[in-house]
């Protein structure tokens, strides 16, 4: 295998010389906070755990009660063996809280939207979506052979002219509703308008959002007040906030109906887990009835934005659980990852191709499993690089 090995070498060493080299972090013990990393207790501002319940005691029991009754592996697909009452009460339950007539689980954020833009859209279709959309939106773009437009980055009238000038035959207008890197939140209300005046079909993945946005956790497109009509295709995830696996897209009868029959990543994968389902629907009860997770969160959130732009620290326009800090060059982001480290703290710097050129950044993400002490020693540690001239000091 030297011919393999020669060739991908020079690729990986590139990756290194453009700091651009990709490390795990390994650690033992539940997602929360402190995370133990080779021996070292470090506080961790980077996971998706939003809600602190990945290691919630109700999951876990709900889970080892499933594994009790339907034992470990689902054993088969959907459409074979797999579906159990698990899946099915957990689909309602999602369907429920997002107030759509129906939901559908898919194994994971990734097949779901590769599974719905390639099983809705081929050669004569049309998908136009935000330059900064997540990877997996992006890709089952490509996979689908639909005409693939980018537009600029939350820019309407950009989307407007692309949308004018299409001859596809049908068009689909998919979003990050919340942007995983940047922290923004899609302007859902206009962009649902320009998609209805135009007869494009608007898709929107939630991942960011769902579970810690409008009534319940029930997404962005409760908390922006759109209807199944205003945007038919709503998509989220159940890794994140939710502290589980897997995802889901809710939306009409009929959209549910053509992804079972033709959606090749939902029927040609083995179904999650019942146990993990039963996890999921755990989680979406104790969205309902811990109410106080989403309420710390927010008053984090806020300290947190309060705090830093006092430090005047390189914040970007979000006013979401993901508050990155902008630092550009990937070298110097790698760099004060790494200084954090040293003081005790996880921040991953996200690089390119996960985010432009030029805007490599510090990714902080807040849960409320994090107390306010927790956000106090983060923002002591960056003013300290910023009194050691490492961060920047941004001047309004
Ligand atoms: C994480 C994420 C996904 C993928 O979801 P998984 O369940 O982790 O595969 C999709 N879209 C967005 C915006 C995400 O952040």
């Amino acid at each position: 295998m030297q011919n393999l090995d020669h060739a991908l070498s020079a690729e990986l060493n590139q990756r290194q010389l453009d700091h651009l080299y990709r490390k795990r972090n390994s650690h033992d013990g539940p997602q929360r906070p402190q995370l133990k990393i080779n021996g070292q207790t470090l506080l961790a501002f980077c996971s998706n755990d939003y809600l602190g319940l990945a290691n919630h005691p109700a999951l876990i029991r709900a889970a080892q009660n499933a594994c009790v009754d339907y034992g470990l592996g689902s054993g088969a697909s959907h459409l074979v063996a797999g579906h159990t009452g698990v899946h099915h009460e957990l689909e309602e339950a999602l369907a429920k809280l997002t107030q759509r007539p129906r939901a559908l689980l898919f194994s994971s954020g990734y097949m779901a939207n590769m599974g719905v833009l390639s099983s809705l859209l081929d050669r004569q279709d049309a998908v136009y979506q935000d330059r900064l959309n997540h990877a997996s939106l992006l890709d089952g773009g490509l996979l689908s052979a639909a005409k693939f437009q980018r537009y600029r980055h939350q820019d309407l009238s950009d989307l407007q002219r692309q949308l004018d000038k299409t001859q596809a035959r049908r068009h689909l207008v998919a979003t990050d509703a919340v942007f995983s890197m940047d922290g923004d939140t899609a302007l859902l209300k206009p962009l649902s308008q320009l998609c209805h005046a135009q007869q494009a079909w608007l898709m929107i993945d939630d991942a960011h959002g769902f579970g810690v946005l409008g009534r319940d956790g029930g997404g962005s497109a409760l908390a922006q007040g759109l209807t199944t009509d205003d945007c038919p295709i709503y998509m989220a995830t159940l890794g994140k906030a939710l502290g589980s696996y897997g995802a889901f897209v809710a939306g009409s009868d009929v959209l549910i109906e053509t992804l079972i029959q033709f959606s090749r990543n939902y029927i040609y994968t083995t179904a999650l887990p019942p146990a993990i389902a039963a996890a999921s629907l755990a989680a979406v009860n104790l969205l309902q009835h811990e109410v106080w997770r989403q309420q710390h969160l927010n008053h984090l959130i806020r300290l947190f934005k309060q705090q830093a732009e006092h430090l005047k620290l390189p914040l970007m326009p979000s006013d979401t659980a993901i508050q990155p800090l902008l630092i550009g060059s990937s070298e110097v982001a790698l760099r004060l990852s790494e200084s954090l480290k040293e003081m005790g703290f996880l921040v991953t710097a996200i690089r390119p191709p996960t985010v432009p050129k030029n805007t490599a950044r510090l990714r902080i993400t807040l849960s409320a499993a994090h107390t306010e002490n927790h956000l106090q020693q983060l923002l002591a540690a960056l003013s300290k690089l910023q009194h050691q001239g490492l961060l920047a000091v941004v001047d309004d």
